[in-house]
């Protein structure tokens, strides 16, 4: 994988576009995504942002939301948007597997590939240029970056600062997190400048569930909670029932996770939601305990330092069993 920068020449030459992104994309993710097919856009490039799978309802209202392709929805369409592409950007992932049923698609493709991302570990034998950075904050804030050191700070507008904000906000916790740093500030201050509202991104992201979500929560958090005192962990474990019950979609469980992390003394949160083709981990950790390293080891899993994901085939029952027995041998470092 060559440095961005051998890139940027490239963006004057208008080409065929895909951009894509992990399944299930969160905020950053889609933000990411849009962030950059508003500017290449305007640079004169015909783009198409392709989401492997749905996205949660809360980030419907973003600008250019309604043109993704749902590659699991519109497989034909997607399919030939892929193969007719002579650029491909990778954004907020870094291993194919991410991409769910895109993944044999993208693994076959030999137009141009770029990979714009900040989680560890990526597979750069796949791209032709990129920047992976697990110091950044979102990958919307390397879009912004890479905005402006292809010289075209001055095509941020609107859209491309709502955006870029909203991923910069849900993956710092509304910028809490220590990778919130004087840059992320400089960034936003720069994106105000367009006139945005951020009061209403942060209304259209958090604000927006229906009173079954709401009332989920309160089910999950009295009754399948499970606080670990001996580790300093708490457990989540959701089944297909509750998922039913409480008629839950995509995204309507994100942030469940971070509930685990208020309570005082808990080091590591873990969720697990029995979904139909798999048993989803997320993971969450406060001050040392590596959740990278964990998901990797033991659920198939990664992400980053303090928030990341697995998965397994295992049952419900089985994959708590494990946790709950892999997870003593941590007892030392979580305390
Ligand atoms: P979440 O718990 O919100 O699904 O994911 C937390 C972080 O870990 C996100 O940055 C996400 O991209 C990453 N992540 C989630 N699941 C996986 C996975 O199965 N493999 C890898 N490598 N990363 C994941
Ligand atoms: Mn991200």
């Amino acid at each position: 994988m060559q440095s961005i920068n051998a890139f940027y020449q490239q963006l004057s030459t208008p080409s065929k576009v895909v951009i894509t992104t992990h399944q299930k994309p969160d905020g950053d993710a889609m933000g990411s995504s849009l962030g950059l097919y508003h500017l290449l856009t305007q640079l004169g490039h015909s783009v198409t942002v392709i989401s492997p799978t749905n996205w949660a309802g809360f980030l419907k209202w973003m600008p250019g939301a309604n043109m993704v392709v749902d590659f699991d929805y519109s497989r034909e369409v997607a399919v030939k948007f892929i193969q007719e592409a002579e650029l491909l950007f990778c954004l907020d992932f870094n291993v194919l597997h991410r991409t769910k049923n895109m993944e044999p698609f993208l693994a076959q493709l030999a137009c141009t590939k770029v990979l714009i991302d900040h989680h560890q570990q990526p597979q750069e034998d796949y791209f032709t240029y990129g920047v992976s950075n697990t110091a950044k904050s979102s990958t919307c804030e390397m879009v912004y970056d890479f905005i402006v050191e292809s010289g075209n700070d001055g095509k941020i507008n609107e859209e491309i600062a709502q955006c870029l904000y909203t991923g910069v906000m849900t993956d710092t916790g509304s910028f809490r997190f220590p990778s919130t740093t004087a840059s992320v500030h400089r960034m936003v201050a720069r994106l105000k400048e367009t006139g945005f509202n951020h009061t209403l991104v942060h209304e259209s992201i958090y604000d927006s569930f229906l009173e079954n979500r709401v009332r989920f929560i309160g089910h999950a958090l009295l009754n399948r909670m499970e606080v670990l005192y001996e580790v300093n962990a708490a457990i989540m474990v959701v089944s297909k029932n509750d998922l039913l019950r409480f008629h839950i979609k995509t995204g309507d469980t994100e942030g469940l996770v971070n509930q685990l992390l208020t309570i005082q003394g808990i080091k590591l949160g873990a969720l697990v939601i029995d979904r139909d083709e798999e048993r989803k981990w997320s993971f969450r950790s406060k001050g040392d305990f590596d959740v990278n390293t964990f998901a990797r080891t033991h659920f198939e899993g990664g992400g980053h330092f303090n928030a990341a994901g697995g998965r397994t085939d295992d049952s419900l029952d089985a994959t708590v069993w494990k946790f709950k027995k892999v997870i003593k041998q941590y007892a030392e470092q979580l305390q």
